[in-house]
């Protein structure tokens, strides 16, 4: 694996790939990286002819009162894990590499970058839309890799590639989750152990919905119940959302008929200080 921290390297070294005829797959990250972020390389790996990882904790998609600075940052073991998966090329590049001084041009994702995730961190998906341009531009893959951990994230790159016209293929990995259900984050490890516990919560609480929804209950109905289930089985979490919404725009599912777009149940919920997310697509 070759380890690359500029982007004028990284794109000579791509170039010579591509001129080889290389099919290139990406997969974007800030590191920490977990079975989760291996299984999307692993992906890549199988599409593609060469793995392109970056590792770039993005400033431009954290609040000013988020947890930029203590962010796990561990490029040492990570790069161990992706050399373990044969991959080719780790970008690590610095900040200045993705934002040179004067950088003043940024993206601006839309409608869908107000709701949910968007309204309660606002900027959010702006930064996310900014910083998966910018390496989009530096790397030209065919195609990239994103988790269906982050199913608004999904929707935010699916709908830039679009409208931007990026000729870009995007391929969505299924959630990786730890045995009692939890879905595996690097933001898991700053839970305590009874926090822990409880953090299996959320995906228990998605279950139910997607079962009774299946079942023949309304969207409302199930989600009284799911609301009702979180809170019996953690006491001291707060429910941030739990809601049925289309999964390409992120209105809530009761505002439209039909098949207009494939459904997913999406939750937030804060446990002690740490903000967790899950979805289940129905
Ligand atoms: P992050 O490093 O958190 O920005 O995540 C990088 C990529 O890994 C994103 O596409 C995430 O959706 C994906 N990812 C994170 N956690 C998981 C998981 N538990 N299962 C599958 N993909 C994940």
């Amino acid at each position: 694996m070759r380890t690359i921290t500029t982007s004028n390297e990284l794109r000579s070294a791509l170039a010579l790939q591509r001129e080889q005829g290389k099919h290139i797959g990406f997969v974007p990250t800030m590191g920490a990286l977990h079975e989760g972020h291996l299984s999307l390389v692993r992906c890549s790996k199988q599409h593609a002819d060469r793995t392109v990882v970056s590792i770039f904790v993005n400033p431009t998609q954290f609040g000013p009162s988020e947890d930029f600075d203590r962010y796990p940052r561990t490029l040492e073991s990570d790069a161990g894990l992706l050399i373990d998966e044969d991959v080719e090329f780790l970008f690590a590049p610095t900040a200045d590499q993705i934002y040179p001084p004067g950088h003043s041009f940024s993206i601006h994702a839309g409608p869908i970058a107000t709701l949910y995730e968007g309204a309660r961190r606002p900027g959010h998906f702006d930064g996310v839309a900014t910083v998966v341009s910018i390496l989009f531009n530096i790397v030209q893959p065919q195609s990239v890799y994103f988790g269906q951990k982050d199913a608004q994230q999904v929707a935010v790159v699916k709908k830039l590639i679009h409208d931007l016209a990026f000729p870009i293929e995007v391929e969505v990995v299924p959630t990786v989750r730890e045995n009692d259900g939890l879905a595996l984050s690097s933001r898991n490890r700053y839970l305590s152990q009874a926090e822990r516990k409880e953090a299996a919560v959320l995906s228990k609480t998605l279950v139910l919905v997607r079962d009774l929804i299946q079942k023949g209950h309304s969207a409302p109905a199930a989600i009284a119940a799911g609301i009702e289930e979180f809170h019996k089985l953690a006491p001291h979490g707060i429910l941030d959302y739990l809601d049925v919404v289309g999964a390409e725009t992120f209105r809530p599912a009761a505002s439209f008929e039909g098949n207009e777009e494939p459904i997913t149940i999406i939750i937030a919920a804060i446990l002690g200080t740490t903000r967790l997310i899950d979805n289940l697509p129905l």
